[in-house]
């Protein structure tokens, strides 16, 4: 999962600003309103004049620090990073607490909008004590340093008395993703969830503070404060949530179903039994979040069909970096997006250098509040990366569409809508499409490859939902108190094997603290963002599709070259996090509420086919 910008990966405080009438739900119950207060309103507006301004200039230095740091990686480029971020974060803090001084006053909507937005930007907000607000600090760094030092070193030393062959996550992933032996499995999973034991006293208390934190902003805890980004009471949002879920589930469960009987035939019933839940260790991926690593050798379902990937001509014709951001931007100025400035092609980093260490993961960059946007990844010449430059330039053209709003304006309707922007692009790169653009043959697609095409896509998509919906909804649970620390560990496995139909692989106690094997978890980063830009952006790709006219399976689709649509889609960007998100989602669909009905339709095909193949067998799991 790409990230967006500097500040968005910060983990403390996020620019991911959104949420809205959540100062009643806060407040207590709505009372008869007071007379507006003129002289509130202008000394408001001022405030926030004020704070839009100071950003523009933070985020320029926070920006400049980042990019420098993650394209030139050095002991100086790090502290400088460090030493911008700390400034930044200290100014956030501080502003988000100047704001309750409007907690209780007539504001007109924008003003409050950006009052709350500031309120809500901080992951986890500091307590006003001094002493708490350093151990908060220094708690996040811990947690978030164990996890990137963390290494599993198995039992044993060498004659020096150090251990020995301790392995890091890239290896113990690599053997989740490609072995298909039970134990070396089991042992890999193992070996990875021994990271997380001693993070668990500094996690809780960590919540302590977090959540302290949260109630001098005038919430009731941090999970009441994260789902308060979503323009609607936190009580509504989880419902909402649990809604959108409930819509996904039976096709969650039908591939979950198709994927057993395979895991039965690879491993044997007395690892994967009927009606049970699948060992967690066996789907590919640490957490079992998506199984598109077990495709080609367990779950493809017509091992000999194929749709063409555009791995061969990308190579036989050289497309380069260049090329392939060239064919990217393409798509978007095709929908009637504006050229990528000059400065993108200057500015940008698209291959890694020969001569320095950089982060290549791919990220999107808005380095001001004006025209200076750019993507840092190190392309190859594959399909996959081809899909990653649409991806980020679906950032690249939201920081575009928004940039003349204020800068707490400029952000996602909701932290869901960055991501899902490019995927829903995406998703009209079809093969009809590469065919197009010469990146494929000119070979129709059979049924059956038409079909491998879906599962492979719904072992990303749909396999993902679960487990998108359960972070949160632990860690909710966790910050509200009705998940106690002594309970951390069993919580986690009950709601894993609600949600996802998975198993821990051995027994597992409260010594063991397993959510923190996960990033987000030490990382504090909110994860139902993900959640619904899965949904989202299937969303998008449908009302995208209908304005463009198009006709016929939704999986079929590629509003390549329809300005109708492109007409839409900016008009959505450009609002940034200016209006609830109903209002901005209205702009694109008609619909002011999310809807998961375009990924069920999306994914027909695939469904029909399922329901085949699991006859007589008894889904589900207890
Ligand atoms: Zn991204």
């Amino acid at each position: 999962m790409s990230t967006s910008n500097y500040f968005r990966n910060a983990s403390i405080v996020a620019l991911t600003l959104a949420g809205a009438s959540l100062l009643a739900s806060c407040n207590g119950p709505p009372g008869p309103k007071p007379p507006p207060k003129p002289e509130d309103e202008t000394a408001a507006k001022a405030f926030v004049a004020e704070v839009n301004k100071d950003l523009v200039g933070l985020a320029r230095e926070g920006n400049a620090a980042g990019w420098t740091q993650q394209t030139y990686i050095t002991a100086d480029t790090q502290y400088l990073n460090a030493m911008v971020t700390e400034k930044y974060l200290e100014y956030f803090s501080r502003k988000a607490g100047e704001a309750k001084a409007w907690d209780k006053a007539q504001l007109d909507p924008s003003t409050a909008r950006s009052l709350m937005l500031l309120k809500l930007g901080v992951s986890a907000p500091a307590p006003a004590d001094a002493a708490k607000r350093t151990e908060l600090a220094g708690l996040s760094t811990e947690l978030d340093a164990m996890y990137g030092e963390g290494k599993y070193c198995p039992p044993g030393t060498n004659k020096d008395g150090k251990k020995t062959d301790c392995k890091i996550y890239d290896e113990l992933a690599d053997t989740i993703a490609t072995s298909r032996n039970y134990q070396d499995l089991t042992d890999a999973w193992v070996g990875w969830h021994t990271i997380s034991k001693p993070m668990r006293p500094k996690y809780q208390r960590f919540v302590e503070l977090a959540n302290e934190g949260a109630r001098e902003l005038g919430y009731d805890d941090l999970g009441v404060l994260w789902r308060s980004r979503y323009d609607m009471p936190a009580k509504d949002f989880e419902k909402e949530a649990a809604r959108l879920y409930s819509q996904v589930e039976p096709l969650y469960k039908d591939l979950h179903c198709y994927a057993r009987k395979r895991l039965q035939q690879r491993y044997g019933k007395d690892k994967v039994a009927d009606g049970k839940p699948i060992p967690a260790q066996l789907l590919g991926n640490m957490w079992a979040q998506q199984w598109n690593r077990i495709y080609d050798d367990l779950l493809k379902p017509y091992p000999a069909a194929s749709i063409e990937s555009a791995d061969r001509l990308l190579q036989k014709n050289k497309w380069d970096a260049v090329k392939m951001t060239k064919s990217a931007e393409s798509f978007y100025t095709s929908i009637g997006f504006p050229a990528l400035p000059q400065t993108f092609w200057d500015r940008s980093m698209l291959t890694r250098p020969r001569d320095r260490e950089v982060v290549c993961h791919a990220s999107a960059w808005d380095m001001d509040d004006k025209d200076d946007v750019r993507i840092k990844m190190c392309i190859k010449p594959v399909e996959e990366d081809l899909f990653t430059v649409y991806h980020e330039l679906g950032h690249v053209y939201y920081y575009i569409w928004y940039k003349d709003q204020p800068m707490l304006f400029q952000d996602g309707a909701h932290d869901g809508f960055h991501e899902a922007i490019g995927d829903a692009i995406n998703l009209s790169v079809t093969p009809a499409y590469l065919r197009k653009i010469g990146l494929v043959g000119d070979v129709v697609p059979s049924k059956e490859a038409v079909i491998n095409q879906q599962m492979k896509m719904a072992l990303d998509k749909i396999a993902f939902l679960p487990f998108g919906k359960l972070i949160d909804e632990w860690r909710w649970g966790v910050f509200d108190g009705r998940i106690k620390p002594s309970d951390y560990n069993k919580a986690w496995w009950e709601l894993r094997e609600k949600y996802q139909g998975v198993s821990a692989p051995v027994a597992r106690t409260e010594e063991d603290f397993d959510p923190g094997a996960k990033y987000h978890i030490p990382g504090n980063t909110p994860y139902t963002r993900y959640f619904l830009s899965f949904i989202l952006q299937f969303q998008f790709h449908k009302a995208l599709c209908d304005a463009s006219g198009f006709k016929g399976p939704l999986n079929e689709c590629s509003i390549f070259g329809s300005t109708e649509a492109g007409k839409k889609y900016g008009a959505m960007l450009a609002q940034g996090s200016s209006k609830p998100w109903p209002e901005t989602l209205y702009e694109l669909t008609g619909t002011r509420e999310m809807d998961a009905s375009a990924i069920i339709d999306y994914f027909r095909p695939l469904e029909g086919w399922l329901k085949e193949q699991n006859k007589g067998q008894s889904c589900g799991w207890d």
